[in-house]
């Protein structure tokens, strides 16, 4: 029977086969345990959550990276050079995407499957593109899940890629250890980044495409060294501002010495430990308040009272106050 319960864990054999497939380190486990996952159906939400209690014991020791820049900064190539060069290293690499384009209109930026050709063609890599559109807690809830069976299945290196787009920059630095920001020299307007808030978020600062222009590269980086200066808190980590060519993997090297450095940083003062702690505890008010919404959005009693409301606020019968207490009463 192939949903039987197993005495004493509570998974049924078909979740422990994944499970112990998982362990195992087999591909085909994984990626249906991430399917699982992605899956907006209640009883395979149900299964997943289960089959990501057992494998909870085996996560945790991994890296995680992520990597967030604009559309053709070069993200994809320099993740395919990455992924080689600790491959060469000898280590598995995992590379997952938060796509905010994929939630919008069920197209994608980063689901394009001929990306990182070289890399999902060996053996010691695992590439999942977007996950589908409209799922309950957003892209991003899977794509962390998603990083946990990686890690149970012994990647040493999961690189989690996002499009350099507002919320998903946050989600990205808020499920990883080390979070990088890839930009490239436009001689001109090089502090964009640093308008949009994002340098905060960055651990290490990357200028790609260094082989098409030295001098700009050169310059974009003092400007950006220079903004940091002002923006730095003095007791944290000193984001290094690095050049690199994704297309000869010149720079790469450095690049992941810097973020074994900042590991290590993490890791010696007991942050690393505490960030973790801290991402799931925030992980989980996350999923409060987003399930919370939507149970408020789908009940029947506010759906009933809504448009009464809403018409007092905005023809200013009622206060905003007034009215969101009404609405969360029907609760
Ligand atoms: P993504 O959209 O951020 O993933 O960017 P891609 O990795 O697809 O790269 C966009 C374009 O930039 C492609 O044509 C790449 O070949 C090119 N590119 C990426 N890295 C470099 C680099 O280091 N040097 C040069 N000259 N071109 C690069």
């Amino acid at each position: 029977m192939k949903h039987a319960m197993t005495a004493g864990c509570g998974l049924s054999d078909e979740d422990a086969a994944l499970v112990a497939g998982v362990r195992a380190r087999r591909v085909r486990a994984l990626a249906r345990t991430i399917t699982l996952i992605e899956s907006s159906r209640a009883d395979h939400q149900a299964r997943a959550q289960q089959v990501l209690k057992a494998l909870l014991p085996e996560t945790g020791q991994r890296v995680r990276v992520g990597i967030s820049g604009a559309p053709g900064v070069g993200k994809s190539t320099f993740i395919e050079a990455l992924g080689l060069y600790l491959i060469g290293q000898g280590q598995r690499v995992a590379v997952l995407a938060v796509d905010p384009s994929s939630s919008v209109n069920g197209g994608s930026i980063l689901g394009d499957k001929t990306r990182m050709e070289r890399l999902s063609m060996t053996p010691h890599a695992y590439i999942r593109p977007s996950p589908a559109a409209g799922s309950p807690g957003g892209v991003a809830a899977h794509t962390r899940e998603a990083m946990l069976v990686c890690e149970a299945a012994g990647f040493d290196v999961v690189i989690i890629e996002t499009v350099g787009v507002g919320q998903s920059e946050t989600a990205v630095a808020a499920m990883t250890d080390t979070f990088v920001l890839l930009q490239q020299a436009h001689g001109g307007d090089d502090l964009q980044a640093i308008k949009k808030g994002i340098v905060e978020l960055a651990d290490v600062m990357v200028f790609n495409k260094a082989d098409l222009d030295r001098n700009a590269t050169r310059l974009a980086m003092g400007q950006m060294q220079n903004a940091l200066r002002l923006l730095r808190n003095s007791s944290h980590w000193a984001a290094p501002v690095l050049a690199v060519s994704a297309a000869s993997g010149e720079g790469i090297d450095a690049f992941w010495d810097a973020v074994l450095q900042h590991r290590k940083r993490l890791a010696a003062s007991g942050q690393l430990t505490e960030k973790r702690r801290k991402q799931a505890v925030d992980w989980m008010w996350t999923l409060i308040d987003m399930r919370l919404q939507k149970r408020f959005h789908n009940h029947g009693a506010v759906q009933a009272a809504l448009p009464e409301q809403i018409a007092a606020v905005a023809a200013g019968c009622t206060t905003p106050a007034a009215a969101a207490a009404f609405l969360l009463d029907k609760l």
